[in-house]
């Protein structure tokens, strides 16, 4: 056992919790100089005391012992904390997707609905013209509304080396060659240009 170590640790977490020795003695109902022999590792805690310790400065008493704080319990809550963010991060995108897919194709089915069904019932002639005008109009809107969602939603992987990165320009993505969603692009780890997959999370 390190009791210099011990001894640093109690010090920094009674000031931690703002207490001078005299009042960590106080609620132990011992001396300060035994607080201060600890703390400059001359004595270890009496055993009957050591769990009035640990709860007055919120440790266990495996972390006295040891004369530091567990950080694998610390660095597991926070794996599980980022794992919790990439899956929302996921589901996010997931949802962006499909809102785009949904929005776009509904778009399509009216415009070609819409299209048909007014030069069967108008025929050709200047209000036909209108209404193609506005609608397509429309559609272009809506488009570009749906390959906004897509830009926001996701990643992008590199079919050659796998690499997934991040790509929100939206000029760049709109002048690249696309296939669904995959789009022609350098990637940025390897250099070489391929469809790059669209993906959701950012693992790789
Ligand atoms: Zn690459």
């Amino acid at each position: 056992m390190d009791l210099i170590k011990i001894g640093k640790f109690i010090s920094t977490k009674r000031k931690e919790k703002n207490l001078t020795q005299e009042e960590l003695a106080e609620k132990l109902n011992i001396t300060d100089r035994a607080v201060s022999k600890w703390e400059r590792g001359l004595s270890l805690p009496d055993a009957d005391k050591m769990l009035d310790l640990c709860n007055i400065l919120d440790i266990n008493v495996n972390e006295l012992l040891i004369g530091e704080e567990n950080m694998k319990d610390e660095k597991k809550k926070t794996d599980e904390l980022l794992i919790e963010l990439a899956k929302q991060d996921e589901l996010k995108n997931k949802r962006l997707i499909t809102d785009m897919w949904v929005l776009t194709i509904t778009a399509f089915v009216f415009y070609i609905a819409l299209i048909i069904i007014s030069s069967i019932l108008l025929g050709e002639g200047p209000v036909l013209a209108t209404i193609v005008c506005i609608s397509t109009a429309i559609l272009l809107i809506v488009c570009f509304y749906g390959f906004k969602l897509e830009v926001d939603a996701g990643y992008f992987e590199c079919r050659h080396c796998h690499h997934v990165f991040e790509e929100k320009n939206y000029f760049k993505l709109l002048m690249a060659p696309h296939m669904g969603t995959s789009r022609y692009q350098k990637c940025p780890k390897c250099g070489k240009r391929t469809f790059a997959k669209k993906v959701m999370t950012k693992e790789e």
